[in-house]
């Protein structure tokens, strides 16, 4: 195999890897988008923090302030709104 047979190889690999990840990075944008919430690990995504003394009683989740969802981590980096 000559030195110029392997060049045209990594340049065709390489631009079918960057168009791939091209394409993850834009569905996984899309996805963000429409999806830019999780569920708040803290509270399970209730919004509620249970006390441990009464059964009864519960307070906000401090870290979702009582919606039960949070910004996803992804959506917080790129910014997406
Ligand atoms: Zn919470």
């Amino acid at each position: 195999m000559s030195i110029l047979t392997a060049l045209a190889t990594l340049a065709i690999y390489s631009t079918a890897v960057a168009v791939l990840v091209l394409i993850a990075v834009t569905t996984y944008r899309l996805n963000l988008k429409r999806h830019p919430f999780t569920d708040c690990r803290r509270c399970k995504g209730t919004g509620e923090r249970r006390s441990r003394l009464f059964a009864h009683s519960f307070g906000y989740c401090p870290d979702c302030h009582g919606s039960g969802h949070k910004v996803r981590a992804g959506a917080r980096l790129l910014n997406i709104r």
